[in-house]
């Protein structure tokens, strides 16, 4: 199974699981709906349980694993602009402590 490589672009990455509604990469737990689209819990609590993409019901309980875990391994710059780059696993704790967050 290792010789099926996966070559992929940051850029590629960066729109698969970015948050289609805020277009932020989400840190935390990504909900989804029944069509699979997946969005952060902030925009969850916003669109009224309808998801934005396809207009289904969204019930805001079922989890994006596969998205959350490519999150989880890929690295990313602070979305701060801090200048800091760690993977999207460390990125909840250094948000709570980055030094960009000050002058905001
Ligand atoms: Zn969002
Ligand atoms: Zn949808
Ligand atoms: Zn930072």
């Amino acid at each position: 199974m290792t010789d099926q490589v996966v070559d992929i672009s940051a850029e590629q990455l960066y729109c698969i699981v970015r948050c289609p509604v805020c277009l932020v990469v989400p840190f935390g737990p990504i909900r989804t709906c029944q069509n699979g689209h997946g969005l952060c819990e902030e925009c969850t609590s916003q669109i009224n349980k309808k998801c934005p993409m396809c207009r289904c019901w969204f019930g805001g309980v079922a989890r994006n694993v596969v998205q959350e875990q490519i999150i989880a391994n890929a690295k990313f710059f602070c979305p701060l602009e801090c200048g800091v780059k760690l993977s999207g696993r460390e990125m909840p704790a250094h948000l709570k402590t980055c030094p960009s967050k000050e002058d905001k």
